[in-house]
């Protein structure tokens, strides 16, 4: 077995990290915890489309590079170390733009994919509901078919970005009276800029606004808007999940915060001796580095799989279960290690790598929440790899 890179893909990562080192010198953004995601930058985007690294495993014929899975794990996990500004396009990149090249309409191909290439639109995605997250047949936004259009009407809710994005790619019911409440829901792309769309703000617990409520009220969306076949959209949605969930950023979003905590104890002193002596420090980072390089091969098993086109569904549950705990535990280990300085916030002059402990600690709870919660991962890992039944 060998888990070696080949040449072209170590020296992709080597022109990955000279972008981003000439990147982070030039100013055009800082490293901390959580950075990749809370920063939005459409020129940066631009700047990786020019590169290339935009629609990386597409076709060719969608404008992509047709490079493999690997490639797109080393793109992301240099940018998920260096906290790179992905916010922009890495929604449409890694889950739009494969969603549209297996479902969507000639036209939306021609028109679309070209622009999520190009860095000239960006996508949020409105599935959650208030009734609907885990169990997501459940969704109630309607949409009525009238003449050349249909007519929106619901609410989304943790809508990631929805607050900076053109579009908002979702979940909807087209027939309320499917005897299957599954077979009676289809995806829709919308305009958010639409007559009778209003976004509205929720700050998480770490104080930030990431996500929102996105209301439609009698929103009129044409025909042609409409992704795949009718009262299809819960399969399709499936398969689309299985991208989300196989993204290596579950494991490296708060890397940043491991490689300061090393740094850390080996400068800080505690009660006169160096924080890096103490058996308790050590073992506690020994044991993350451990978990992070298993997480490491979960990620890379994930990119593989899809490398050799298999979607990935019991791998990326598994990768995902476990990265997103071990975010959680990191960032436990952080809190402790630098004890009551790692509960200061952002902005606290006093707090250590500027307040990304405590941050992290309160951003790392959602990790297991989003794109799949563990306690329903843990049922995929049930059922797909140990054969269980339905619970
Ligand atoms: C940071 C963040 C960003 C998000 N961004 C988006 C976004 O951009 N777009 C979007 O559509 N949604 C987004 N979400 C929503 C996310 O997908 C949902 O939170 C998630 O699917 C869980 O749904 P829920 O919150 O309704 O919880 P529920 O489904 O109500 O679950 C509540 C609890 O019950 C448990 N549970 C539920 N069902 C089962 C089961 N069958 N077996 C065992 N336990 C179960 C869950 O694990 C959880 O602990 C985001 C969430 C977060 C935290």
């Amino acid at each position: 077995m060998d888990f070696s890179l080949t040449d072209e893909q170590n020296k992709l990562r080597q022109e990955v990290r000279d972008f981003l080192d000439q990147k982070l010198k030039s100013g055009a953004f800082q490293i901390t915890s959580n950075g990749w995601i809370e920063s939005f930058s459409q020129d940066f985007s631009r700047e990786m489309s020019r590169k290339g690294w935009i629609g990386m495993t597409w076709p060719k014929e969608f404008g992509g590079q047709e490079g493999t899975y690997l490639d797109r794990a080393i793109l992301m996990e240099e940018m998920l170390r260096y906290q790179a500004p992905i916010g922009y396009h890495f929604l449409s990149d890694r889950q739009v733009g494969p969603a549209i090249i297996h479902f969507g309409s000639k036209d939306q191909k021609e028109t679309i994919l070209p622009k999520i290439i190009n860095a000239e639109v960006s996508f949020a995605l409105g599935f959650s509901e208030p009734d609907a997250g885990s169990d997501l047949v459940s969704v109630r936004t309607s949409a009525t078919e009238e003449g050349d259009h249909y007519i929106i009407n619901g609410q989304k809710v943790w809508t990631t970005g929805a607050h900076r994005a053109d579009y908002i790619w979702t979940l909807v019911r087209t027939d309320p009276n499917a005897a299957k409440k599954h077979k009676g829901l289809s995806e829709f792309i919308i305009d958010l800029k639409s007559p009778g769309v209003t976004v509205r703000p929720i700050i998480n617990m770490a104080g930030v606004h990431s996500f929102n409520e996105v209301f439609f009220d009698n929103v009129k969306v044409p025909k042609e808007n409409m992704v795949g076949e009718k009262n299809r959209g819960f399969y399709q949605i499936m398969a689309q999940m299985d991208y989300e969930r196989a993204g290596l950023e579950r494991l490296m979003q708060n890397y940043p915060l491991f490689e300061y905590l090393v740094e850390y104890v080996k400068k800080e002193k505690r009660n006169g001796e160096p924080m890096c002596k103490d058996p308790k420090v050590r073992n506690t980072l020994a044991q993350l580095e451990i978990e992070y390089q298993i997480g490491r091969l979960f990620c890379y098993q994930v990119a593989w799989t899809l490398t050799q086109g298999r979607l990935p569904n019991y791998e990326a549950a598994l990768c995902k279960a476990y990265c997103t705990q071990f975010e959680k535990r990191l960032s436990d280990a952080a809190t402790r290690i630098l004890g009551l300085y790692g509960q200061l916030m952002p902005g606290s002059k006093w707090a250590p790598f500027q307040g990304d402990a405590a941050s992290s600690y309160l951003w790392s709870v959602s990790y297991t929440l989003q794109g799949g919660t563990v306690e329903v991962l843990k049922n995929i890992i049930a059922m797909r790899g140990l054969g269980l039944p339905l619970g």
